[in-house]
């Protein structure tokens, strides 16, 4: 009778070894998902087949590393693309130019990979809710405009992420001449807006140079134009919910007198959020 136990209590504790070490337990994310991903935002008549197919990712690791209970997706839906290699459209869906200028495509877009050399730290990023605000910045720095922006944004990356931030900070980066870069990939929340609550559904725009003692160029205001316009298009933003950095937080002049006032041209002179920013006491990262 004992042996008999004995061998049954083994049997269970190979069962117990076996079934945690089994290689069929689904992992928490598939192969890649901690890598960098592309940003994609779910157009009507996408499929995980299609998206597999575009980007080089397999279904299951798409499906997984967004945590997608259903292939069924739904426009709008921001999804990560882990370790995709090609190179991404914009993550706001361009509307396609008038047939008469083919030659403007998409060129006003500049990937992240056109210019990044360091990897978004994922560990630290917070996925970005559907963004229903936007805040403009500027980077308050004249030397920005001294080199060519491919060359300026790992320098500003490199020292948001010395500051335990998963990457830079502003979602979208304007250039002096107008040029838009893709900063921190908008499936993440952004580090811009003081504060974990402030950055939520936030897309954060910054424009390079300094903009309290400079006037903003036109082509660079009508760029900046032109990238408000397409966002608040894409996702249904109101312009009321748009604002200059120091309309929201009275300590900073970002994005200085001039840009603010571009802004209120192009916003038509609405006044100042009743409910500023919040205090919080939960870190930007
Ligand atoms: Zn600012």
């Amino acid at each position: 009778m004992r042996s008999s136990l004995i061998a049954v209590a083994a049997m269970l504790l190979v069962a117990i070894i076996g079934c945690r070490g089994s290689p069929t337990a689904a992992p928490p994310y598939a192969p890649g998902a901690g890598l960098p991903g592309i940003s994609h935002v779910v157009a009507a008549g996408d499929t995980l087949t299609n998206l597999s197919a575009r980007y080089g990712v397999s279904v299951e690791v798409i499906a997984a590393a967004n945590r997608l209970r259903s292939h069924v997706l739904v426009p709008g839906a921001i999804l990560n693309i882990p370790g995709g290699r090609v190179a991404p459209p914009p993550p706001v869906a361009a509307p396609a130019p008038p047939p008469q200028q083919p030659a403007a495509s998409t060129a006003w877009f500049k990937p992240r990979s056109a210019w990044a050399t360091a990897r978004v730290i994922t560990s630290l990023a917070k996925p970005m809710e559907r963004p229903y605000r936007i805040t403009v910045h500027h980077s308050g720095s004249r030397d920005d405009l001294n080199e060519p922006a491919d060359r300026r944004l790992p320098k500003i990356e490199r020292v948001h992420q010395a500051q335990q931030w998963a990457c830079i900070g502003y979602h979208f980066i304007l250039d002096g001449s107008g040029q838009v870069w893709e900063g921190r990939p908008l499936v993440w929340q952004g580090a811009h807006a003081h504060g974990d609550e402030n950055n939520r559904g936030n897309i954060g725009v910054c424009v390079l140079g300094d903009y309290e003692v400079a006037r903003v160029p036109p082509a660079l205001s009508a760029a900046l134009h032109q990238l408000l316009d397409r966002l608040c298009s894409e996702y249904s933003i109101d312009k009321s919910q748009v604002h200059g950095h120091r309309d929201l937080w009275s300590s900073t002049d970002c994005p200085g007198r001039f840009l603010s006032r571009d802004l209120r041209a192009w916003s038509g002179g609405l006044p100042a959020p009743a409910s500023p920013l919040v205090q919080t006491r939960a870190l930007e990262r």
